[in-house]
This record gives C-alpha cells, sequence and structure tokens, in this order.
C-alpha cells in the first residue's frame, strides 16, 4: 500500500503537524517513501469517534439498517468504532449471539463491539449469562429500549459485573411514571392530542438510584442518553462522593427542542410529526441549557448518538403508535460544533475526550481506539474542516431516512475517516478512493 501523508493538520490542542500513514500506523513523516500527499492543510484531526450507542439492527431489521450501512454511516461521521445495542432479533443475550454479531462485524467500515443484554429477552427479570459473554469480549450490558427496573436485579447485576470490571448502561425510565406509551414531554401537547406524558422525574428517579446501588455494590453505572437537568444533578453529585458513574448526551437532545416537534398535518389532528418521537423524549430549553452545562464541565462524559433507523412505515403513523428514534450518526459531531464548540463551551480537546477518548475507556476498548496521533500508534483518525457547512441531505449513508437533521443547514465538517490506515471514507474531492 502508498504511503499517504497528510501535511500540516492542526491537532487538538493546536500544535500543527504531519500525519504520515504506513501498513495501517503512523510513521515518521521522515520516512515515508514517494507518498501520495493529500492536501488538506489547515484541517483539524480527531482521534477517530467512538460511539457508545448504536443500534445496527442486524440482524433481525435489515429493513432498517445492516451492519454494513451502519458502519458506513459511522464513517461517514467521523467514527471508527460503535458499540452495537443488544436489542436485535434475536436479542444479543448469550454468547451464541454476541460471536454471531462479531461474525458478522467482519468486513464492516468500523469496529464493531457487541453489547450484551443485561437479562434475557430484555424481559428485565432474569440475568442473562453475564459472565460467559464477558469471556467472548462483553464489557458493557444494556437493555436499552427497556430500563432495567427491578431494583434487586440490578442489585444482583452490578455485583456481578463488578467482579470482572463490567459496566452497566442503563435506559432510566421509570416503568410506572413513564409506562410504555408514555412519549410527550409537555403536557400540554399531551393533553392536546392525548398522548401519555413523560414526566423528567421518570428518568431521574433511576438515575438516583443506581447511583447509590452503584456506590453500594462498588460497580460501573453508565447512564444513557440523559436528558433532563435533574439527572445532571443527580450525576454531579455522585461524581463528587466518589461513584464510579458515566453518563452520556446525544446529539439531539443536545439541539432539538420538543418545540422542534411540528404538527404533522396542517389540522394538527394527527399530532406532532412523528420524526422527532424518541425515548426520553425531546424537552425544553432549561432541560437542553443543563445538558449542554453537563457535557461542558464533564458531568456528562461521553456524546453518543443513539443511533436508532427505523423502516419508513415504522415512523409513517401517529405520533403515539410511531416507533420512538431517530439517526444520528452522520451528524452527531455536526451537532457538537453547533451546540458546544462554536458557543465556546467545548474547545478541541474536550471534543476529542467527550467523542474518542472517553467512550473508549468507559467501553473498555482504549488499547485500540481514542489513541495519541503519536508515531507508532493505530493510524485511527478524522480529519475536519469545522467551517464548513451545508443543507443536511434527506438520504445518507443508513438505509433509513428518519433523519430530524435532514434539510438542515449545519457543519458539514468530516473531510476523511480512517481506521487502522484504511479510508472509511472520504470527501470525493480529495481524491482519495475508500477501501
Ligand atoms: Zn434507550
Amino acid at each position: 500500500m502508498t504511503d499517504l501523508l497528510f501535511r500540516s493538520v492542526l491537532l487538538p490542542d493546536g500544535r500543527t503537524t504531519d500525519l504520515a500513514v504506513r501498513d495501517g500506523r503512523l510513521i515518521d513523516p521522515a520516512d515515508v517513501s514517494a507518498p501520495r500527499v493529500v492536501d488538506v492543510a489547515g484541517s483539524r484531526v480527531l482521534p477517530g469517534l467512538v460511539d457508545l450507542h448504536t443500534h445496527l439492527r442486524e440482524p433481525g431489521g435489515e429493513a432498517a439498517e445492516t451492519i454494513a450501512s451502519g458502519t458506513a454511516a459511522a464513517a461517514r461521521g467521523g467514527y471508527t468504532a460503535v458499540f452495537a445495542m443488544a436489542n436485535t432479533t434475536p436479542v444479543a443475550d448469550s454468547p451464541a449471539a454476541i460471536a454471531d454479531v462479531a461474525e458478522r462485524a467482519l468486513g464492516a467500515s468500523a469496529e464493531v463491539v457487541p453489547i450484551g443484554a443485561v437479562t434475557r429477552e430484555l424481559g428485565g427479570s432474569q440475568i442473562a449469562p453475564l459472565e460467559e459473554m464477558h469471556a467472548l469480549g462483553v464489557t458493557v450490558y444494556s437493555d436499552d429500549g427497556h430500563c432495567v427496573a427491578n431494583t434487586d436485579v440490578m442489585r444482583e447485576v452490578f455485583e456481578r459485573i463488578r467482579c470482572f470490571g463490567g459496566v452497566v448502561a442503563q435506559h432510566s425510565q421509570d416503568p410506572v411514571l413513564a409506562p410504555a406509551a408514555a412519549c410527550c414531554h409537555d403536557p400540554s401537547v399531551a393533553l392536546d392530542y392525548g398522548l401519555v406524558e413523560w414526566p423528567p422525574t421518570a428518568e431521574s428517579v433511576i438515575v438516583a438510584r443506581d447511583v447509590q446501588l452503584a456506590q453500594e455494590t462498588g460497580a460501573r453505572l453508565h447512564v444513557c442518553h440523559v436528558s433532563s437537568a435533574e439527572s445532571v444533578e443527580i450525576i454531579r453529585w455522585a461524581k463528587q462522593r466518589g461513584v464510579a458513574v458515566t453518563a452520556e448526551a446525544t446529539p439531539h437532545h443536545l439541539l432539538l427542542g420538543s418545540g422542534e416537534v411540528p404538527a404533522s398535518a396542517p389540522d394538527r389532528a394527527s399530532g406532532p410529526d412523528p420524526l422527532y418521537k424518541v425515548n426520553p423524549p425531546l424537552t425544553d430549553n432549561e432541560h437542553i441549557a443543563a445538558l449542554r452545562q453537563g457535557v461542558a464541565d464533564g458531568t456528562i462524559d461521553v456524546i453518543a448518538t443513539d443511533h436508532a433507523p427505523h423502516p419508513a412505515d415504522a415512523k409513517r403513523r401517529p405520533f403515539a403508535t410511531a416507533k420512538p428514534g431517530m439517526l444520528g450518526l452522520e451528524q452527531s459531531l455536526a451537532v457538537v460544533i453547533a451546540t458546544l464548540v462554536e458557543p465556546g463551551l467545548l474547545d478541541w480537546v474536550g471534543v476529542a475526550d467527550r467523542m474518542s477518548l472517553a467512550p473508549a475507556r468507559i467501553g473498555s476498548i482504549p488499547d485500540r481506539q481514542g489513541r495519541p496521533l503519536t508515531v507508532g500508534e493505530p493510524a485511527t483518525f478524522v480529519l475536519i474542516d469545522p467551517t464548513r457547512r451545508g443543507v443536511v441531505p434527506t438520504t445518507g449513508r443508513s438505509i433509513a431516512h428518519n433523519n430530524p437533521y435532514a434539510h438542515r443547514e449545519l457543519p458539514d465538517p468530516v473531510l476523511a475517516t480512517l481506521w487502522n490506515g484504511r479510508v472509511t471514507w472520504a470527501d470525493p474531492a480529495l481524491g482519495l478512493v475508500p477501501a
């Protein structure tokens, strides 16, 4: 393979460097021979992005996404690793299912790290074979889509995963305060359309319970898609007490408010636009500001996409019965730039941390992702131009089209993504051919 040379790129800390790539690794630029010089002078470089929360839908949901299409979308968004959520069909709740995901991921456009289910069939009662899945490399466990609501089950899971350094990624939703039909943050909108309200306390009471169980057992808790100001406060309090808790915020909860949910019909009879239906639901400016501040001060450790592709017929329904979830991989970095970098809440060292280093550390893959961009390390990075902007197209690399950012003008930063030296996405203008 020809050596690649990227001249004069800006590292997160502001230093300028040349990046030379041979056989999947960074080499001393003085050692390159007859390199292919890629003109990206003045652009920035970040370690390859890592998504702790991706729904790839394969196996079982290939009408919405496959491992190939989902990791292609990831590469387009600057990601070099994604953690694949367990709520597939069949559920990834056994060593055989984990091995199947790993085998299907051979040839993908990013590293796919399987997440194991906490309970059998995500049912919330019978604990999955956590240790057997760990023997295949699983360290992150989640029933995402469902909350592990039973306190006894959660405590036993914590006691077991503590023994091998695992972490539970909890979808925090009290099933009494926010039953399965809950979908709406704004009580007046719920009333208008006969929808079921999802109060912020449905999230924060579970977060409060779980941080105390994590403290009691000494195990690691990761809070998925934090959406409320109260949850941010509880996590901040728990961290001050030394609890092993980490948390994520999604791009959509950082950018979109429930005011973004326009009626889908002129007479408003059919309710809000189901494109914006997501669990937990979009909130309002007070919660959005608290989330942004939480990411800025490190209370929220990572940005995670909760990329949730759905086939068109699952979204083209009244709000109450449409599937919750939206795409996120391709525009995640764009949203972070718009909501955190441009307002001065997060610098590039912070972006590298929240989108690469911290998720790699929490997911126990810091040996190969979120690495320093120095000689000898894997050539796993994303080149970006944060000043480039564009209107988000209605189609991307996902099979599904439930993209809440379509038609919006946003940054379009990603110039090229390299994973172990392999170009997994490149702007056509660069003349690099993705492999
Ligand atoms: Zn979830």
